[in-house]
């Protein structure tokens, strides 16, 4: 039974207390408590500023390209003859992915706290990518760290942060992925964070992260809101998006959480072969990274390794905010397999000549089949997270030993 007291409590107002229900929370070493907290002073304080917040609203518009489109993808809608598809085209944002959103935000925070060194881990080398790029024009030194089998599946990505002048740290502890990489940049962080800001690329760790990266990557949902509003007349029926630690599925949902017939759809990587990086559609609840949510682990409690396709979503955790959605059943969750994900990947590339990124792909094929559902009169929007270019060795690679071009 809900108290009075919780029952006032509205989902937009999370997290309380730095928690989101029973998920978030602060779960960090005593030695990065005295930066979490003037982290969350900073960004309370940035948040209320117009000077702030009209600093990072020239940056997006003028650096980062921002508004971006919406874009009635006809002929995928008319091949699968169900609701109407719009595609928010967050691949046309610098950089190639919604991740400018959030580093532009956390970069300028840092830069108005004095801090004079910035440090990111990295997955598919996007976050990477972006924290190189605000580094690189607020002129702050930047070091990332990527673990070392993602530096092989993303080496372009590698030389592009090399390229803006930012420090690539090789990573190989554990399976060398993201998780390792954010254990390594938690690590350097606790021995620098008087001069150092963590720049965090999803809605994953302690508090006041999960919530501020979601505040940048809101920027998402309020546009296509306004968009919507004003070229189709109302509200979308359905939203989907991609789900790695879940920031750009947070930034297109957030702002649409108190309208209850708007329907959420978050897409997880189901990877192949029983290996997977599903942690809400399969994970159990432990802390992972100073927060509490849903993760991937064996019996012990260990975290275990992941797969997907796409290196962005291979992670063994997710955003504690999408962890209350779940379980409160306000957006659903589900695991779309890599062979889906490159069905979706075809066609996005061959029926609207966007080529998506792998993550993206997975919000393709999870918006499509759901749109093909639904009535002609209904409306899909699906978020494109980022392009396809940093990509196409790994479909390529994998187009020889399978059937391409089935349309
Ligand atoms: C990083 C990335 C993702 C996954 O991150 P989220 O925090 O879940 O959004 C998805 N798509 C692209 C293109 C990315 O670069």
């Amino acid at each position: 039974m809900n108290t009075d007291a919780q029952a006032e409590i509205k989902i937009s107002d999370y997290p309380v207390e730095g928690k989101f229900g029973k998920y978030g929370g602060r779960f960090a070493p005593e030695i990065l408590m005295p930066a979490l907290l003037e982290l969350e002073a900073a960004y309370e304080q940035a948040k209320a500023s117009p000077e702030f917040q009209a600093a990072l609203r020239d940056y997006q518009i003028n650096y980062g390209g921002r508004p971006t489109p919406i874009y009635e993808a006809k002929r995928l809608t008319n091949h699968f003859k169900g609701a109407k598809i719009l595609l928010k085209r967050e691949d046309l944002v610098h950089g190639g992915a919604h991740k400018f959103n959030n580093v532009m935000g956390q970069a300028l925070l840092a830069q108005h706290m004095g801090k004079k060194r910035l440090i990111a881990e990295t997955g598919a080398g996007q976050h990477g990518v972006a924290s190189a790029m605000a580094g690189a024009v607020l002129g702050i030194p930047t070091e990332v760290y990527m673990g070392k089998v993602d530096m092989e599946r993303q080496k372009p990505n590698v030389y592009r942060m090399k390229l803006m002048g930012a420090k690539v740290h090789t990573v190989e502890s554990g399976t060398a992925t993201l998780k390792d990489a954010t254990s390594e940049a938690m690590r350097n962080w606790s021995a620098t964070v008087a001069d150092t800001h963590y720049i965090i690329g999803s809605v994953v760790g302690p508090h006041p992260y999960p919530m501020m990266v979601r505040d940048f990557q809101a920027v998402i949902g309020d546009e296509i809101k306004g968009q919507l509003l004003r070229e189709q007349g109302r509200l979308p029926d359905v939203l989907v998006a991609c789900v790695g630690g879940g920031s750009n599925a947070m930034g297109t949902f957030y702002p649409f959480v108190e309208d209850k017939e708007v329907k959420f759809l978050g897409a997880e990587a189901g990877g192949s072969n029983n290996q997977h990086a599903a942690s809400l559609s399969q994970g159990a609840v432990g802390v992972l990274h100073g927060a509490k949510s849903y993760l991937l682990q064996d019996e012990e409690g260990q975290t275990q390794a992941t797969h997907s396709i796409s290196a962005g979503l291979d992670y063994p955790g997710v955003g504690p905010e999408h962890a209350l959605y779940k379980d409160i059943k306000r957006a659903e969750y589900i695991a779309i397999t890599d062979e889906q994900a490159l069905e979706g990947f075809r066609w996005l590339s061959e029926l609207e000549g966007i080529i998506p990124a792998l993550e993206t792909a997975h919000a393709v094929y999870a918006g499509v089949m759901r749109a093909k559902s639904m009535k002609k009169d209904k409306i899909v929007v699906i978020t494109v997270s980022g392009r396809g270019d940093k990509d196409l060795e790994t479909v390529f690679g994998l187009e020889n030993t399978m059937a391409g071009g089935h349309l």
